[in-house]
């Protein structure tokens, strides 16, 4: 990788991405993000990039203002995040949360850009156009969510055809364990708290309620070619063994390593080489990993997601919608942790009909997905 264009850069991963971009000493050519333009502008002048965009045209006026002595252009609104995107560099991370970064990426990848993905919303929802295009273009997808990453380097050196399941593995979040009856009442705060990992707010109510481990579990399919039941589902509480691979031979390969994001940001980035180390891991002294099913019953955004991908279509795009709208509900205290699932399962039900689809069609099944999570919320 010679340029690197980062979008989400003010995120969680954004922002380990620019620390390791910087411990590798990658150019970095474009920045964008949603609103938080103090922090752009901060990120624009360390790294000078030659261009950077805001969501929020608000926010993209008042970082134009913050940038006027330099010669960092300045876009703003949907189309300047896709003009970063679209932008000199031969690599694009896609760390922007939620179906928002569908288009940037589809951009990127019809410009002729290798694509490091963290944004599993986007292989979730428009996974069936995504590869298309990936192939015609002929560019790379690199997977940066860390289970992902880790079957990517489980597979290096196997041969083809000889992949016959994929382990992947859950923290099982802050509420592993309990049944429906504890998380009555769970606050926002308590759903936020994530035993292992330091995420953004939307993954990490994701990971509490395993809807993060239903949309792995469609991004992995994409991703491998694998069918869903090929993919098996292991609660590993301490978040070490972060997937597996199990061949033909019944050999058992995984990657194993500390929970730190960093490790996949990189390899994305120096693949097929190693980077450098940040973390050791000292497996004596963890002493020991555990592995144990997750509850489907308790946990229905996980069994809806696994319907979705069996339906196919636009169903995983419906069960997306209604979990980004519950779960910004939920953040705002307009409903409770478990009508999350209820409302993720409901939804599901209410999905079209339709095996071949544009990106209009994936962006009606998400508003119809929304407008229909509103509904039985209102009831
Ligand atoms: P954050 O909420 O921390 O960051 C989201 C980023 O997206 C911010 O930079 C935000 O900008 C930007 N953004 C939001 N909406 C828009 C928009 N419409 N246009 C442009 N930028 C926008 O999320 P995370 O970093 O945690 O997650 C990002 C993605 O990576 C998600 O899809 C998540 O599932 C995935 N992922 C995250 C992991 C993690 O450890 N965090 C692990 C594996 C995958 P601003 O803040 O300025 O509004």
């Amino acid at each position: 990788m010679k340029d690197l264009i980062i979008l989400g850069s003010t995120g969680s991963i954004g922002t380990q991405a620019l620390e390791v971009a910087k411990k590798l000493n990658i150019n970095i050519t474009g920045l964008a993000a949603g609103k938080n333009y103090k922090l752009l502008e901060k990120q624009a002048r360390e790294f000078k990039p030659k261009s950077v965009a805001m969501f929020d045209t608000e926010a993209a006026n008042k970082l134009k203002i913050a940038l006027a002595d330099t010669d960092i252009a300045v876009f703003g609104g949907k189309n300047g995040v896709n003009q970063v995107a679209t932008g000199e560099g031969d690599t694009v991370l896609c760390s922007i949360v939620g179906i928002a970064g569908l288009e940037s990426t589809l951009m990127a990848i019809d410009a002729g850009k290798d694509i490091a993905l963290a944004n599993k919303e986007t292989l979730v929802t428009g996974g069936d156009l995504v590869k298309k295009r990936i192939k015609e273009k002929n560019v790379k997808l690199l997977p940066v969510d860390s289970e992902h990453s880790a079957i990517f380097q489980s597979l290096q050196g196997v041969p083809e055809n000889s992949l016959n399941k994929i382990l992947l593995t859950a923290s099982g979040g802050p509420f592993f364990g309990k049944k429906a009856e504890d998380l009555k009442n769970v606050t926002v705060a308590d759903a936020l708290n994530h035993p292992n990992w330091s995420m953004g707010n939307k993954i990490t109510i994701d990971s509490a309620t395993l809807m993060n481990k239903g949309l792995e579990v469609i991004e992995a399919v994409h991703l491998f070619d694998v069918s869903p039941n090929q993919i098996e589902i292991l609660v590993h509480k301490q978040s070490i063994l972060h997937s597996a691979v199990e061949l033909s031979d019944g050999a058992v390969i995984a990657q194993l390593g500390t929970p730190d994001m960093r490790l996949p940001i990189q390899y994305a980035f120096t693949y097929p080489d190693r980077g450098i180390k940040f973390e050791q891991l000292s497996l004596s002294q963890i002493g020991s990993l555990t592995f144990e099913k997750p509850d489907f019953d308790t946990f229905k955004c996980l069994p809806a997601c696994i319907e979705a991908i069996n339906r196919g279509g636009l169903s995983p795009a419906m069960v997306n919608g209604a979990n980004e709208e519950a779960v910004s509900l939920f953040l705002n205290e307009k409903i409770r942790f478990l009508q999350i699932g209820e409302l993720v399962e409901q939804t599901l039900q209410f999905a079209p009909d339709k095996k071949d689809f544009t990106l209009e069609d994936v962006y009606n099944a998400d508003a119809l997905a929304r407008e229909t999570v509103r509904k039985l919320v209102k009831g």
